[in-house]
């Protein structure tokens, strides 16, 4: 691919530059002499090279709609998203849910039948549901036997927001090529990058600004990818028992605006430091660890296979060797494996082979443990639904500080509002949704972190509603208001726990 766009932008560079010779030559034939004076030769020339130029054009579409064998994209032609209205008390989306995934017995090869992917809440009773044309029937049938009615088709053909995608991506590429970073300031945090070029980021970061900024190595993945974070303070260091605020982003492949937004906020806070006054204070008062890509072969499998895959990449070869992966947001052990979880290994949802068994997840939590002396607050950044979520995930029962968590949540919904005026909805996972097991909020609240929130980010209600697809103009927006909702949790916390 790399090549073909070298040959095509050769090519338009010979075109213009053919082009600018013969204006420039009659140009000055007519200043000079009055008289144009064209060339056959030179016309001759210049619309060979038109003629290459469309062809080479051609074959550079049908190789983006067409990639090679090593490049096959998943197809999801004719999957369409429906969003209904749906009461949170039925178990209507765990019945839905049973559904996701077929094994064709023959290929062994799974195929997704129904995707979740916005689930509903007590402020939003909306559910957006990806159907496989196959399915449809089957779908309709099921809604109307739950006496549901679909509210509306959101996209017909969810394929063809993928290559609009992928097509802004190319172009991007191009116009960017593929240059190494000079300067941590040269990384552009409004574009979604891919894990290597994330990765030089935080190496730069840390060696330019290594006075603030230290890199952090938390786990290797499954296909042997280090997965990095950073660690911020205030220059000079930190004592050793100072409060922290964990960020982590990237945990489900697809939602590519939650790692965008991770990266957004590291670069933000080490620009405004000094400058921002609730930046400076709050830096000043907690030490901030952000890891903004925790499950990197996903993600790169996502840019280049599968735009919707949601697991890590791990190979169940004892259990099933066909269906790859599991949710890496139902594998922390506490509580795992018990409401909402899902042990069909190719199950989008699925909560691994055993507690810990994604090397990503028994990273983290070694790191959590281990190397984090006095968490205050957790943020686990996912899409869409703007949703500040809170624990417990696996019952409906309320934790001891429940009343705190909702109102520093409450305080974070507001400064959101107050930021780019959209409306982030907050409570308990079990009260807000259905329950589910093996979640890192979880496992964070046994460990006694006073605030954990799982973060939904954009898009709600967008009218465009571009879902997983958020695209990149929306990423300063998504990360100035998560900064604000950070900022104001890390205020409510020194008010009340008097840091
Ligand atoms: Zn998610």
């Amino acid at each position: 691919m790399s090549q073909i766009s070298f040959f095509l932008s050769s090519f338009v560079k010979k075109l213009i530059s053919s082009f600018e010779k013969i204006i420039e030559s009659q140009f000055l034939n007519f200043i000079l002499f009055q008289e144009l004076n064209f060339n056959t030769f030179q016309i001759h020339m210049w619309f060979s090279y038109l003629v290459a130029f469309l062809l080479t054009w051609q074959v550079f579409c049908h190789a983006i709609n067409n990639p090679s064998s090593e490049e096959k994209q998943a197809d999801y032609s004719g999957y369409s998203l429906h969003r209904f209205k749906v009461d949170t008390s039925s178990n209507t989306m765990e019945k839905l849910e049973s559904y996701d995934m077929e094994l064709d017995k023959n290929t062994q090869t799974a195929r997704l039948l129904i995707d979740i992917w916005a689930e509903p809440s007590k402020q939003n009773p909306h559910a957006d549901i990806l159907v496989a044309p196959e399915f449809l029937e089957k779908f309709k049938a099921l809604l109307t036997r739950e006496e549901l009615v679909t509210l509306k088709m959101i996209e017909g053909d969810v394929q063809s927001q993928i290559n609009a995608e992928r097509h802004a991506m190319f172009r991007n590429s191009i116009r960017r090529r593929k240059r190494s970073l000079k300067s941590w300031k040269d990384f552009d945090v409004n574009s979604y990058h891919s894990y290597d070029k994330m990765v030089e980021f935080m190496k730069l970061l840390s060696e330019q600004k290594s006075d603030m900024v230290e890199l952090i190595k938390v786990a290797t993945s499954s296909e042997g990818r280090s997965i990095y974070g950073v660690k911020i303070h205030p220059p000079g260091g930190s004592p050793p028992e100072k409060p922290s605020i964990i960020v982590d982003a990237g945990v489900h492949a697809r939602e590519w605006i939650a790692p965008a937004v991770g990266l957004f906020m590291i670069r933000k806070i080490v620009d405004e430091y000094g400058r921002d006054p609730q930046v400076t204070a709050n830096l000043q008062k907690f030490d901030w660890y952000i890891m903004p890509q925790v499950n990197p072969d996903g993600y790169e499998y996502s840019r280049t296979s599968d735009r919707l895959w949601r697991k890590t990449r791990s190979k169940n070869t004892t259990v099933n060797r066909w269906c790859i992966g599991a949710d890496a947001n139902r594998n922390w052990g506490y509580r795992w494996g018990e409401a909402g979880a899902n042990r069909t290994p190719c199950s989008n949802i699925y909560m691994g082979s055993h507690p810990y068994s994604e090397p990503e997840i028994r990273g983290l939590k070694e790191y959590f443990t281990w190397q984090i002396a006095n968490p205050m607050v957790y943020i686990s950044l996912h899409s869409y639904g703007q949703l500040l979520l809170s624990p417990w995930g696996y019952t409906h029962e309320r934790t001891e500080n429940y009343q705190d968590q909702q109102n520093a949540a409450k305080e974070a919904a507001m400064a959101i509002k107050n930021t780019t005026g959209v409306s982030y909805s907050y409570g308990t996972i079990s009260e807000m949704m259905y329950p589910a097991s093996g979640t890192s909020i979880d496992f964070m609240q046994h460990r006694g972190v006073p605030y954990i929130y799982g973060v939904e980010l954009r898009p709600t209600d967008n009218p465009n509603s571009f879902a997983f697809n958020l695209p990149p103009s929306f990423i300063r927006a998504t990360g100035d208001e998560m900064m604000a909702a950070l900022n104001a949790i890390g205020t409510h916390a020194v008010k009340v726990k008097r840091l």
